[in-house]
């Protein structure tokens, strides 16, 4: 473990640890994922606690302990008007949840950390909502970090997808249409393979600027997270969660 450490990060995961202290997974800028203990930041009024929420940012400082990283000052960056809705917080959940598993230990890289940083912005900003954004997030996550999955051919004859329904198969790692037998998955309707496959050119504009309808915007987000569930080989509970919410009609 080198010396001490200053740098910005985004909190991707936190567990309670002992009475009042907390070990976080932070990725940062310059040191790429880290982890480090909290101590007593869950005692009330507790110094250092700001900008320690899931997803929240700050300026850190980090000194080296017997085995981790110890918090010795963080400063929040940013994060005013941060919305904490439940639907908002189980999307900001399963972002952070899915970039932690998808990252490695270390590996800085700036442009990963200002991609995570700008999309845990939008999801936490109360103006946006935040199911959309989470597609978004995780579309470009995955694309960032090589884990797209295959939107241009069938993967059942290797032709090139039409415009209709078919099938995301994770096992598959892409769309299966007919007439190829379908082997389960997650159904789309053709605007859904559609907007999947403008996400996949890069359009993400054409994202923002979209109605995402009541097929859209659960197909989407079926996709992401079967196929994020599959290449990670983990559950994602936060999905579990955010499908919980919207079953119960909390919205979003
Ligand atoms: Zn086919």
């Amino acid at each position: 473990m080198p010396a001490a450490v200053a740098d910005e990060g985004v909190v991707l995961r936190r567990r309670n640890y002992q009475e009042a202290d907390r070990i976080l997974v932070i990725l940062t800028r310059d040191h790429g994922k880290v982890s480090c203990l909290a101590r007593g930041v869950r005692r009330p009024r507790a110094r250092n606690a700001a900008g320690l929420d899931l997803l929240g940012r700050a300026q850190l400082l980090l000194i080296p302990g017997r085995s981790l990283y110890v918090l010795a000052q963080a400063r929040p960056v940013g994060a005013a008007g941060r919305g904490d809705d439940p639907v908002r917080l189980a999307c900001a959940a399963l972002f952070a949840e899915a970039a932690d598993g998808l990252l490695e230990e270390g590996h800085p890289d700036p442009t990963l950390f200002e991609l995570v940083g700008e999309h845990a912005e939008r999801l936490l900003d109360i103006r946006r909502p935040p199911r959309p954004e989470l597609v978004l997030a995780l579309f470009r996550l995955a694309a960032e970090v090589g884990y797209l999955p295959a939107l241009d051919r069938c993967m059942g004859c290797d032709k090139p997808l039409e415009n209709r329904s078919g099938s995301f198969v994770p096992e598959l790692g892409g769309v299966v249409q007919p007439p190829c037998p379908v082997p389960g998955g997650v159904s789309c309707e053709a605007a859904t393979i559609r907007v999947l496959r403008a996400l996949a050119r890069g359009d993400y504009e054409l994202g923002r600027r979209l109605r995402w309808g009541p097929q859209l915007l659960p197909e989407t987000e079926a996709v992401l997270v079967a196929h994020l569930r599959h290449r990670l080989d983990r559950r994602l509970r936060a999905a579990d969660v955010l499908a919980q919410l919207v079953e119960a009609g909390a919205g979003g």
